[in-house]
């Protein structure tokens, strides 16, 4: 069984679909996207992008629900630990610290 730690994303397989936000039951995480046009290919498509991804460990009961419904396994568990931190601010992690999570 893995180490389950913390929480990490993989950025590039994030569809920013929201699916996670809608399922985490203590609505700790916060996404921001904004959606462009393509118009590469026979016909243009619209697409989510990604312009900030939160979790705050304050509210998170480590159920692991957003790691199991997430459709592309952008979200896993991660060995990396560190959050027995100061402020309630610090325990707000961000795109930045999800990703080095993911390493
Ligand atoms: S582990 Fe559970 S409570 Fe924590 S962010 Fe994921 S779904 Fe939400
Ligand atoms: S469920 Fe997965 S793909 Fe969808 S927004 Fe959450 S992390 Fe990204």
């Amino acid at each position: 069984m893995s180490v389950r730690e913390s929480i990490g994303l993989h950025e590039q397989s994030c569809t920013s679909c929201l699916i996670c936000v809608r399922d985490c039951p203590s609505q700790c995480i916060e996404i921001e996207r904004h959606t462009e046009q393509l118009t590469e290919g026979r016909r243009p498509k619209t697409v989510h992008v990604l312009d900030a991804f939160r979790i705050d460990y304050a509210l998170c009961m480590y159920c692991g629900i957003c790691v199991d419904v997430c459709p592309t396994d952008a979200l896993i568990w991660s060995p990396v630990a560190g959050l027995a931190l100061p402020s309630r601010a610090a325990l707000v992690s961000d795109r930045e610290d999800l990703a080095r999570r993911a390493q």
